[in-house]
């Protein structure tokens, strides 16, 4: 059945039509900058009196405003979603997946546009904004592939009575992305539910809402009807429990913090009044990922991975290596050649527009979080390369190599989602996997050997949703890596797969005595 599925390839910016092409569209976005962007609900735009500002943090630029939602707006939002589910859950689901397959089209119609404002408003480089752009229409290609699939039922013993198990959509979804993937995992999360018939109320994240904006209003070109895609930014504290514990909300999507997270799960577990279900939530949350190097392993190739990994988009994925676990024997050459191998980064470090391969983290919160754990880093460990932030024009801080790092620095063990990479030494094999597993997450982790042995004990031991060997442990590919995490990663929701939309249905066993 997958075999009519192929993954989007991204684009070559060497290639000089492709770079004018980004080139305009800058110019676009900056004949666009300072807009303001109201809310939809029901189709409708309503400008709200609060803003949320949306700022690039390669330069501190002001990109534009959205507006704010209000808890009187976001009931309005969730009443309209719950408006439509009644059509819309009863659709043909050829019909849903007729508008996925148009959304899919607009994607790659609006491709730079859409590219340079996510290079401007996350500071990704124009590879990292086209890649999350193909994994996007990649999650819409499989979705509705999966979706057909699932229309058909479950298979069922025949019987002389008349019998079938279906899918069927469960009501209005809360979608709460985040903004490391304005496009792809927001994207992904309202298809999700949109191609199983439900309706949803998209909170986007307050620092990439433009990026948000743009794909919502291409939901509606692509004719997903009215109210079945309803946009309200707004911040957590005004109404993100709000729309969790609403009694209308059936679903929650979310991916972020783990503290979020976990808020979200309590939350929603608690029975509001009027409210006739269990809430389902789907979360997507941190990660302390590690890199393990062996004796055996080859140390240019690791090294390459772990710099990658730890650095690519500023360490800013949930997938990111923060933790290299590396053999005694190896240690040093290992960070040696890491070094090394971040020299390039470093010295090209700059703005998602002039497409320098690392740019600036998203904020001044995340600045000021990450350089106090620069800051701890230096008293717990050697920094060995880097080390050094600015935040005079966007907000720069450069990869970090911090060597000689115990199992249990603060640094080993919290998540920094920042560039800065901790490096452990290890006396054996058995260590390095205890290390670690003793994170109370369980995203990605990876492994650089050429011994069977260790590659096989690491495929039952490393308790991660996304093992690696011999690859980098981030840009897991849709439907080759399926993503999602354990622990308090996450509810182990692979993206992209088909098990991934059975979280928005419910299934119904019809019977029929003939
Ligand atoms: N799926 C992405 C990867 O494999 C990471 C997604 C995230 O950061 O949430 O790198």
């Amino acid at each position: 059945m997958l075999k009519g599925f192929k993954n989007a390839a991204e684009l070559d910016f060497t290639l000089e039509e492709n770079a004018k092409k980004i080139e305009e569209a800058f110019r676009q976005v900056d004949a666009e900058k300072g807009k303001i962007y109201p809310l939809i609900i029901g189709g409708e735009r309503i400008e709200t009196e609060k803003k949320i500002t949306s700022i690039s943090p390669s330069t501190k630029e002001v990109l534009g405003y959205a507006c704010s939602c209000s808890q009187e707006l976001a009931d309005k939002a969730v009443q309209a979603a719950n408006e439509a589910f009644k059509t819309w859950s009863v659709a043909p689901v050829e019909e849903r997946i007729r508008c996925l397959r148009r959304l899919t089209a607009l994607l790659e119609e609006n491709r730079y546009i859409l590219d340079a404002w996510n290079v401007e408003e996350s500071g990704k480089n124009w590879g990292e904004a086209d890649g999350e752009l193909c994994e996007a229409l990649d999650f819409f290609n499989s979705y509705a592939m999966h979706m057909r699939k699932l229309a058909e039922g479950l298979e069922l013993v025949p019987t002389d009575e008349d019998t079938k198990c279906t899918y069927i959509p469960i009501g209005v979804g809360a979608i709460i992305p985040p903004w490391n993937f304005p496009l792809s995992i927001c994207g992904g999360m309202v298809a999700s539910a949109l191609v199983t018939g439900n309706t949803v109320i998209c909170k986007p994240s307050s620092d990439t809402p433009i990026v948000a904006y743009k794909f919502i209003e291409l939901c509606e070109k692509a004719g997903f009807p009215v109210g079945t895609v309803n946009y309200i930014p707004g911040s957590g504290s005004d109404i993100g429990d709000y729309i969790v514990e609403h009694p209308l909300t059936r679903f929650i999507n979310f991916t972020g913090s783990k503290v979020v997270g976990c808020r979200i799960n309590e939350r929603a577990a608690k029975i509001s009044e009027g409210q006739r279900w269990i809430k389902r939530v789907v979360a997507e949350m941190g990660g302390k990922n590690a890199i393990i190097v062996d004796s055996s392993a080859n140390i240019k190739k690791a090294a390459q991975g772990i710099v990658n990994s730890a650095f690519t988009f500023q360490g800013q994925k949930c997938s990111a290596c923060s933790r290299a676990i590396v053999m005694c024997d190896v240690y040093d050459e290992l960070v040696d050649a890491v070094v090394d191998c971040a020299k390039e980064l470093k010295e090209n470090q700059g703005s998602g527009r002039s497409n320098a391969p690392m740019g600036p983290v998203i904020n001044e919160n995340a600045y000021k979080s990450i350089t106090e754990y620069v800051e701890i880093a230096r008293q717990e460990g050697n920094i060995v390369y880097g080390g050094n932030y600015s935040d005079a024009e966007g907000y720069y801080i450069e990869p970090t190599v911090v060597r000689d790092i115990t199992r249990d620095a603060r640094i080993a063990n919290e998540e920094i989602f920042g560039p800065v990479l901790a490096v452990i030494k290890v006396e054996s094999f058995d260590e390095a996997l205890d290390i670690a597993n003793q994170t109370e997450y369980g995203l990605t982790g990876s492994v650089y050997s050429e011994d069977r042995e260790n590659i096989q004990k690491a495929k039952v031991q490393f308790h991660v949703g996304n093992l690696y060997f011999n690859r980098k442990s981030t840009a897991a590919v849709v439907l080759q890596h399926p993503f999602g995490g354990f622990n308090m990663s996450g509810t182990d929701a692979k993206t992209g797969t088909s098990d991934y939309l059975t979280n928005f249905l419910n299934l119904k066993s019809i019977t029929e005595d003939l």
